[in-house]
């Protein structure tokens, strides 16, 4: 469910990026104003709303596009979606390496880890400097004259950084779930997915707990995604073909 792409719409928006076709969902754009919602425990000014969709729309499409360039350079083709879980960038066909499939995996994290270095790089040319404290939210800055433009670099830095790393885990079907499956098969074909499978769940139920304790409940669309993430893993070690037949 989570990796399938969804019917189109007339509500989509189509463009195409360095050759790539880009398909937008209406569920996108719903489901990030939901996040900005839901994130909020403070009156929002309304301009808020607007920079936080922009921002996630550029971050997950840079995050997408490197996941297609990377695809692209191992000699495939690839389009991309943005929709209710994010993004999506379906390759074919599937490189014939190992080594290939995790670097197309890691490089979408990596693009917007990129992103962020030239956001700081930015930040710096015009005299200001962000500073990373580990904290929930690490990035201080000096103040940059005009709200809007502040936001703009609080939200940049934030979904960069932490979408990127929580994109990081090892649970599928994120990108650190892509990259343990990968490993975990070549090395053990007979039971590398049930593995992977495994540290799925435990990961997304560990980090679930340590966030809604740490949070004091807040963080819910958290803890709700993480949850639906361990269900849908140990759906399918429970499923008697998934174990049997992994591909
Ligand atoms: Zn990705």
């Amino acid at each position: 469910m989570f990796l399938q792409e969804p019917e189109p719409t007339r509500g989509d928006l189509n463009f195409s990026v360095l050759g790539f076709p880009v398909r937008v969902h209406p569920m996108f754009w719903l489901m990030t104003a939901l996040m900005a919602w839901s994130g909020g425990e403070r009156e929002q000014p309304p301009q808020e709303l607007v920079i936080w969709l922009g921002v996630v729309f550029v971050s997950i499409l840079v995050h997408e596009l490197g996941h297609a360039l990377a695809a692209r350079f191992f000699g495939g083709q690839a389009s991309i979606v943005l929709y209710q879980f994010g993004g999506l960038a379906m390759h074919y066909p599937q490189p014939r390496y190992t080594w290939q499939r995790v670097a197309i995996s890691l490089a979408g994290p990596a693009a917007g880890f990129l992103l962020a270095i030239v956001t700081m790089i930015l930040v710096g040319a015009t005299g200001h400097r962000i500073e990373f404290v580990l904290d929930w939210n690490p990035f201080r800055w000096k103040k940059i004259e005009g709200l809007n433009a502040a936001l703009a670099v609080h939200f940049l830095m934030f979904v960069n950084v932490y979408w990127g790393l929580f994109n990081l885990l090892p649970i599928y079907p994120l990108d650190g779930g892509q990259v343990a499956r990968n490993l975990l098969v070549r090395y053990d074909y007979q039971d590398g997915l049930r593995k992977s499978h495994w540290i799925s769940v435990i990961t997304a139920v560990a980090l679930a707990v340590y966030v809604w304790v740490d949070s004091d409940g807040q963080r819910m669309l958290t803890v709700l995604m993480l949850g639906f993430l361990a269900f849908q893993n140990y759906q399918e070690l429970r499923s008697p073909w998934g174990s049997r037949n992994p591909w």
